[in-house]
C-alpha cells in the first residue's frame, strides 16, 4: 500500500529494532485505524528492520551505520537519517526510542517541526532541556513522555494547573541490587546488573537501573517536561513496580497511576493522549494479584550514581550533560567488559569534578560538554 493510501497519522519509529521500538510497532499494528508507519530507522541492525520493513511498508527507511553489510537500495544511510526521518511531510509523530544523547538533534528537529514526539530518549532532556522546552515554544510541537514514570504523571496531572501540584513522586523498583549490602554491590559483574527483577529493557537502559543513574536522569526529564522545580520531586522504592508514580497536590490528595510493569500501555497512551482508546494488547492489572505494594526510601549512600545526577540536575549549565555523556561512556566500557560496576559512578564523579561548572547554553556547548566528559570517561580508563 503507498504512503497515501495509509490511515490514521504517520508516525517515525526512530530506534525501531530495539525494546521500546519493537513495542511501539506492536501497538501501531493493533491501531491500523489510527497510525500507520510512516518512517522507520536502526543503528546498525539492517536484518530486523529489513523485516520491520516488509512488514510496515514506510516510506522512509534510515540505518545510521550499516557495519559492512550492503543495505538494501532505497534507504538512507547514516547519521542524518534521524533528523529526515523526523521532519518528514508525512509524519505526524516522531517516537524517539533511541538510545543515548544520538537521538538529540531528532528531537529538536521534530519540535522544530511542530510534530509531536512521543519521547522514550529521555537523554534529550537530559542533555537540552531547556532547549526542547523553546523549540515547542517556538513551533508548536510537543512532547509527551514514553517513559512510564512520567506517563503516569502526566495521567495524574490531567489538565490541573502547575500551581495545584506540592510533589511529584517517582517511583523505582530499586533495581537488581536493592537489598545488596555495598560490598556486594561493588563486586557485582555485568550478569548481575543485566538481570532486572521486573522490567524487561535495552542493555543501556538495564544498567542505568541497576546504578540507579537511570533515576537521576528522570528526575530530570519530569523537571522539564511539568515545569516542576527539583525541590518538588521525591523518589521513592517500589520493588512491584506496579504503581508507576504519584502527584501530591496542594490539598494533600495523592493521585497514583497502576498497571502491571509494561511499556505497551505509556506507548499507546503517548500516541493517543489527551483521548484513551480500546487496545486488547495492554495486559490487564488484577490487584489481588499483584498486591501487597510497598514503599522504601532509596538508599543514596549505596547508590552514587543517583546522588552525582541529582546534584548535578540542581547545578544546572552543563553539568546534567557531562553527567549524562560520563554515564553513557562508563555504562558502554561496562557493557564492553572494560569497566568494574563501580567504577561507573567513580567515572562520573570525576568527569563532573573536571567538567561540572563548564557554561553551556546552546547546542554547540552543550555538545563540547557532551564530548568531553566522554573524553574523560575513557581517558581515566585507560589509565587504571
Ligand atoms: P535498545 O537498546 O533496546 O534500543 C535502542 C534503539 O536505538 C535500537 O533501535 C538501536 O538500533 C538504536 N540506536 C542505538 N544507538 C543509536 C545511535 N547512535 N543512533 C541511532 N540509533 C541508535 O534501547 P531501549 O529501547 O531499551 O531504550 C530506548 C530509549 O528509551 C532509551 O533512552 C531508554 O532510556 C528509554 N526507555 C526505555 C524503556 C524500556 O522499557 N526499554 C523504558 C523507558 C524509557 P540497533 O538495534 O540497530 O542497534
Amino acid at each position: 500500500m503507498t504512503a497515501a493510501g495509509r490511515r490514521g497519522r504517520g508516525v517515525a519509529v526512530l530506534g525501531s529494532t530495539g525494546s521500546i521500538g519493537t513495542t511501539a510497532l506492536r501497538v501501531i499494528a493493533r491501531q491500523t485505524e489510527r497510525f500507520h508507519v510512516a518512517a522507520l530507522t536502526a543503528f546498525g541492525n539492517a536484518e530486523l528492520l529489513a523485516s520491520q520493513e516488509r512488514a510496515t511498508s514506510p516510506s522512509y527507511v534510515g540505518l545510521v551505520s550499516p557495519n559492512g553489510t550492503k543495505p538494501p537500495a532505497g534507504w538512507r544511510v547514516g547519521a542524518a537519517s534521524l533528523v529526515e526521518a523526523a521532519t518528514r511531510d508525512d509524519v505526524d509523530i516522531v517516537l524517539n526510542a533511541v538510545v543515548g544523547a544520538a537521538g538529540l538533534d531528532a528531537t529538536l528537529a521534530a519540535l522544530e517541526a511542530g510534530k509531536r514526539v512521543a519521547l522514550a530518549n529521555k537523554e534529550t532532556l537530559v542533555v537540552a532541556g531547556e532547549l526542547a522546552a523553546a523549540a515547542c515554544a517556538r513551533s508548536g510541537g510537543e512532547i509527551v513522555p514514553v517513559d512510564s514514570e512520567h506517563s503516569a504523571i502526566l495521567q495524574c496531572l490531567g489538565r490541573r494547573n502547575r500551581s495545584d501540584v506540592r510533589r511529584l513522586i517517582i517511583t523505582a523498583s530499586g533495581g537488581p541490587f536493592r537489598t545488596w549490602t555495598p560490598e556486594a554491590i561493588g563486586a557485582a559483574t555485568l550478569a548481575d546488573a543485566l538481570r532486572h527483577p521486573t522490567w524487561s529493557m535495552g542493555r543501556k537502559i538495564t544498567v542505568d537501573s541497576a546504578t540507579l543513574a537511570n533515576k537521576a536522569l528522570e528526575v530530570i526529564e519530569a523537571h522539564f517536561l511539568f515545569g516542576i522545580p527539583y525541590d518538588q520531586i521525591e523518589v521513592v522504592v517500589h520493588p512491584q513496580s506496579v504503581v508507576h508514580s504519584m502527584v501530591e497536590f496542594v490539598d494533600g490528595s495523592v493521585l497514583a497511576q497502576m498497571g502491571v510493569p509494561s511499556m505497551e500501555l505509556p506507548v499507546l497512551y503517548a500516541l493517543t493522549h489527551p483521548e484513551r482508546v480500546h487496545d486488547d494488547g495492554v495486559p490487564r492489572f488484577d490487584p489481588v494479584a499483584h498486591s501487597p505494594l510497598t514503599f522504601e526510601p532509596v538508599r543514596l549512600a549505596d547508590f552514587p550514581a543517583l546522588r552525582l545526577g541529582l546534584e548535578a540536575a540542581r547545578n544546572g549549565g552543563a553539568a546534567p550533560a557531562v553527567f549524562n555523556a560520563a554515564n553513557e561512556q562508563a555504562v558502554a566500557l561496562f557493557l564492553e567488559g572494560k569497566m568494574q560496576f563501580a567504577a561507573i559512578a567513580t567515572s562520573i564523579d570525576a568527569a563532573l569534578a573536571a567538567l561540572g561548572t563548564m557554561q553551556a547554553t546552546d547546542k554547540a556547548s552543550l555538545l563540547a560538554a557532551d564530548a568531553a566528559a566522554r573524553a574523560h570517561v575513557a581517558a581515566r580508563a585507560g589509565r587504571n
